[in-house]
């Protein structure tokens, strides 16, 4: 039986699904229930299970692969133009929903009320950008050097397969499902098993606009069931993954098992280096931001902090005092700055870093010391000081409110520091000389870099990891590329054209 927080959230799921009485799949424009194993939803503020559903299980995965193989054809036969106005007004039905939208997505991942608004109307965006594209999207005349035209297609690969966490379903699904529809496929979405709902919600939204059924069609199950089975699929010819490197590793095994590529998008331990002459108010900001917002659950948040020695007490102090006062609360609360960890097993691994970077010597100057709270998944925003980078705390992703200060002495030790790390996925540095700003953006090894600033990113811009945070990009014209596979088309045009067995003197010298 659901409790109120279940039934609340059943409530908020009921105007895009009348009929649903639990959670379910999304196959084809109907919502099917599992037949699999028991998931169970915890509210992470209470720490309170409020709704199980059944796994989608192995069984579900024929009947999707059909139905994604129906809309893809049927989003093919649209020309590219009308692709792209069923796109805009995609975007145009999720503004008229973010509310309800954010609520599904605070309530059940946990996330503060304010960052969901504004995580979904970046969804909205990815919408109309990619929308923007879909028409835009054409080959190339290749001036060959022969009597032929050669020119290339840019063909979608039909059925994708996207995995995506727990910690932004929303934004992520926007991010990986836009611009693979833009280029003409469909796509099979598996959300976490914890946090299925909003994305259940864009694929009903997206629908009520336009959108041909069975384009988006959403499987809710476990990855080691549902996500594994789909990957089998014969129909799924690419895989896009969004998630931590041990699965990651996982899926890249199985698709190469099947020949057919995959896109990784994994973690970080992104290195956020604040020089004595930065602007230190602004760095303690953004360095607040990097490491606080999301309550640490980014992959791309500022987790090492690299202070050059003169200032590094003072700043340690000043981030310390910014961290006390933020505000850690109720998801729903409009004043909550700072959220619960979304689910019980990250929970514990966030509280046991903490302890980690305790026993090899590292200080609380301002949060947790790793002992669990008295209701919830709540970690108090954690500052830790006399942190040395061969430390487990500096070497694994935490993905938590918990910030590890580093000390370095000269630029040369700053980029060597950063560049010590297994991941590449972000990274930033605070100065006000210019020359230095850029030789540091170029010489550290990451997938996006920021120049005093930190964690903008926009649908606009390459998006994704070096290193062991994954390969591939998403977003910008680089996602489109990404999804869309290159045909090269000859066409001969001589009056008297010389066609021989084998490579012909002369032809194409
Ligand atoms: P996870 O790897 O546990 O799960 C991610 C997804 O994979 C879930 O949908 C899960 O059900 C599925 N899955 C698990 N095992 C599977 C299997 N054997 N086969 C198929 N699917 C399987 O990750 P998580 O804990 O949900 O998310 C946190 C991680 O995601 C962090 O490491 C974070 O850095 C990373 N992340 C990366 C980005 C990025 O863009 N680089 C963005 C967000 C999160």
């Amino acid at each position: 039986m659901p409790t109120s927080l279940g039934q609340q959230l059943l409530a908020t799921l009921a105007p895009f699904f009348p009929d649903a009485k639990t959670v379910g799949s999304w196959i084809g424009g109907e919502y099917v229930a599992g037949a699999g194993d028991a998931i169970r939803l915890v509210d992470p503020a209470t720490g309170q299970e409020f709704l199980s559903y059944a796994d989608a299980g192995v069984d579900v995965v024929a009947k999707v692969t059909q139905a994604a193989v129906a809309g893809q054809t049927a989003w093919a036969a649209l020309s590219a133009a009308q692709r792209g106005r069923v796109m805009f007004e995609i975007g145009r039905v999720l503004r008229a929903h973010i509310e309800p939208l954010a609520q599904l997505e605070s309530l059940s991942v946990g996330k503060p009320i304010r960052d969901c608004r504004g995580e979904v109307t970046k969804v909205a965006e990815m919408f109309e950008y990619y929308a923007g594209w879909a028409d835009k999207l054409h080959g190339e005349v290749i001036p060959v050097p022969s009597g032929h035209l050669n020119y290339t297609r840019r063909e979608p690969f039909g059925v994708l397969l996207l995995i995506t966490p727990w910690n932004a379903p929303v934004f992520t699904c926007g991010w990986n499902v836009a611009p693979a529809i833009a280029a003409g496929n469909a796509v099979l979405l598996k959300p976490s098993e914890l946090t299925p709902l909003s994305s259940l919600a864009v694929a009903a939204l997206a629908e009520k606009a336009g959108l041909p059924k069975g384009v988006i069609n959403v499987i809710t199950g476990y990855g080691h069931t549902t996500g594994q089975a789909a990957i089998a699929s014969p129909v799924v010819k690419k895989v896009v993954f969004v998630g931590s490197p041990a699965t990651g590793g996982k899926i890249a095994a199985a698709s190469a098992q099947r020949g057919i590529p995959c896109v990784l998008e994994l973690g970080g331990k992104s290195a956020n280096i604040v020089f004595e002459d930065a602007d230190l108010a602004r760095a303690c900001v953004g360095a607040q931001s990097a490491i606080f917002a999301a309550a640490g659950q980014s992959c791309v948040a500022g987790s090492r902090l690299l202070v050059q020695r003169g200032v590094y007490d003072r700043f340690v102090a000043m981030l310390a005092e910014g961290a006390r006062r933020l505000r850690t609360g109720a998801p729903l609360s409009p004043d909550t700055e700072v959220g619960p960890i979304q689910n019980a097993k990250q929970y514990e691994h966030v509280l046991g870093m903490i302890r980690s970077g305790l026993r090899e010597g590292a200080e609380v100057v301002e949060g947790s010391d790793g002992k669990p709270a008295d209701q919830g998944y709540f970690v108090r925003p954690t500052v830790l000081k006399n942190v040395r980078n061969d430390m487990e705390v500096a070497r694994t992703e935490i993905f938590g409110p918990v910030v590890v200060a580093i000390p370095f002495d000269t630029e040369e030790e700053a980029i060597a520091i950063a560049n010590d790390s297994e991941f590449g996925l972000a990274g930033a540095v605070w100065t006000n000389n210019v020359a230095r700003a850029h030789r540091v953006a170029a010489q550290v090894k990451a997938g996006t870099f920021w120049i005093n600033t930190y964690k903008v990113i926009n649908v606009a811009s390459p998006f994704g990891g070096f290193d062991a945070s994954g390969y591939g990009r998403s977003s910008g014209t680089d996602a489109l590329h990404e999804y869309t596979q290159v045909k090269s088309v000859w066409v001969e045009t001589s009056a008297n054209p010389a066609v021989a067995f084998g490579y012909a003197p002369g032809i194409g010298a």
